[in-house]
């Protein structure tokens, strides 16, 4: 973590709304980060994820579209600790 000015995408701030946490496992072979630790999460076996979405209002439109992200997490810990880490913010 290095506190210089990047021009990285916003990380999940304020204007992400948590939706659900739930445990979970998928048929689908991928290996996530976990944003967490950093330890690779095998989507296949049970593990957390977090479903985040904002409203993002389009340029010249007045309609609000929404945008929604998953996370996977290895376990509750490191949801929970992702999770505080973005409340206290
Ligand atoms: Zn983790």
């Amino acid at each position: 973590m290095s506190k210089t000015c990047s021009p990285s995408p916003a990380p999940p701030g304020s204007e992400w709304t948590v939706r659900q946490v739930v445990s979970r496992s998928e048929w689908d072979a991928a290996t996530e980060a976990c944003p967490t630790c950093g330890d690779g999460v095998d989507r296949r076996l049970p593990h957390y994820q977090v479903e985040l979405d904002r409203e993002r209002a389009t340029d010249g439109a007045a309609k609000l579209t929404h945008e929604r992200r998953l996370l996977s997490f290895c376990d509750e810990m490191c949801a929970n600790a992702w999770l505080d880490d973005v409340e206290n913010r």
